[in-house]
């Protein structure tokens, strides 16, 4: 049987930022961090609120489903609430968060988990990263493109791949880990992780007398080392006490010197350093990415050859629509100013393929060094010089639409509606 040994939590709003966008809720066994973004205020907002979607749970609720189904579950939830939020606002528009959360169950710990915050195993010394990170340079890991230690300092590393709040419906991983004594784990942002490399997480880990001052020390090495982000670090250390070997049989997990204070149960939005000046610049998550490779180039016809090389989605997702009011342009406008991340399976433009047949994409127009921000969605049976100039342009523009608004338009074409689309 397991239970949780010792925690800390630490969050800093680093060196560079005017305010601390990442919110964290303790509750042993259970640890939750979010690492939001959106500029001026949204980022905030948007990592409280998918975070006290657990404090109103007060814990994980029972329930059918396993441990990580539950997490995952409520992250769904919680993801429904940051896109609401983002829609019902607009000075929320285009928020998101990144959720990772943890719980220590009688047999072994679940996680789910949705961005580029990250989940860590420290045993025996050695630091083992548990989570994917949903990011660009995650994705070019993965597939071998270039290596972590690359990955490190890549101009494109702020840019995220998935995160709470931008669609209705979110992918969650989740998992089970098979906890072993003595292991201690550690929840963070990628204000640690930007900062400090792996291995001097693990020897500061490992070296402290205890988990309070290894918090500590991680939040002050991100600051040495330049701090340009905020900083969130959870620690746990999780024991067995099992019957029979010799370990005292723990009570609920609550007990003893896990049980919450006042100082666990905080979100960073809430408690940050004082003096936050209001209307806090955008996300410097921003700085990053904007001056470091998201630089649109001109549009250009996407290559048939290039959408299906080697840069396939993973999967085909429904766009689920904006707020109200507001274009898909505009809404990627405000992701890249105040996020710096892209959200390129949300959004659609049409265009044409290499022998000139009018193509449906999703993604944006645009490529970086070594990738494409888009897919292929179908290809139409539509040859675009068989259309009107006007037409040409307004299918070669590629304007970004909802995914209703540009199938719309290829129907259209397909059925010869379109105003002015025969050449005369
Ligand atoms: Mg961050």
């Amino acid at each position: 049987m397991l239970r949780v040994a010792d925690h800390a939590a630490r969050t800093d709003t680093g060196r560079a930022r005017q305010a601390n966008e990442d919110s964290y809720w303790v509750r042993s066994p259970l640890f939750v961090l979010a690492d939001g973004m959106g500029g001026a205020q949204a980022g905030e907002v948007a990592s409280k609120t998918a975070v006290d979607v657990f404090a109103e749970q007060g814990g994980l609720p029972d329930g059918p489903g396993t441990y990580e189904e539950r997490l995952a579950a409520l992250v769904e939830r919680a993801n429904v609430q940051v896109h609401e939020r983002a829609l019902s606002d607009e000075q929320f528009a285009g928020m998101g968060t990144t959720l990772t959360v943890a719980y220590v169950g009688e047999d072994d710990l679940a996680i789910a988990h949705v961005g580029d915050s990250r989940f860590y195993v420290l045993r025996e010394g050695k630091l083992s990263q548990l989570t994917d990170d949903h990011s660009l340079v995650g994705e070019l890991v993965r597939r071998g493109q270039i290596s972590a230690e690359e990955a490190e300092d890549h101009p494109q590393r702020s840019i995220i791949t998935r995160a709470l709040g931008i669609e209705d419906e979110v992918v969650v991983d989740h998992f089970s880990w098979p906890v072993r004594d003595g292991d201690v784990f550690l929840l963070c942002s990628d204000g640690l992780t930007g900062m400090v490399p792996d291995a001097r997480v693990a020897e500061i880990v490992a070296g402290a007398p205890d988990l309070s001052n290894a918090a500590t020390r991680l939040v002050a090495a991100a600051n040495e080392a330049g701090g340009r982000d905020n900083i969130t670090v959870i620690l746990f250390r999780v024991e067995d006490v099992t019957p029979g070997d010799g370990a005292v049989v723990g009570g609920p997990t609550l007990a003893g010197a896990t049980a919450p204070s006042a100082e666990d149960v905080r979100d960073a939005t809430a408690t940050g350093p004082a003096a936050q000046p209001s209307g806090a610049p955008a996300d410097p998550r921003q700085v990053v990415g904007a001056s470091a490779g998201v630089q649109p180039r001109t549009p250009r016809p996407p290559r048939a050859g290039g959408p299906g090389s080697g840069a396939a989605p993973k999967r085909r997702r429904r766009w689920t629509g904006l707020a109200k009011g507001f274009t898909a342009l505009a809404v990627v406008l405000v992701l890249i100013a105040s996020g710096g991340w892209i959200a390129t399976r949300s959004v659609y433009f049409v265009g044409t393929d290499d022998d000139g047949f009018v193509t449906l994409y999703t993604g944006l127009p645009y490529s970086l060094p070594g990738i494409n921000l888009y897919s292929t969605e179908f290809t139409s049976g539509v040859p675009v010089q068989e259309l009107s100039p006007q037409v040409q342009r307004t299918v070669t523009e590629h304007k970004l639409r909802s995914h209703d608004d540009a199938v719309d338009l290829i129907r259209q074409l397909e059925q010869g509606e379109l105003a002015g689309q025969n050449p005369s």
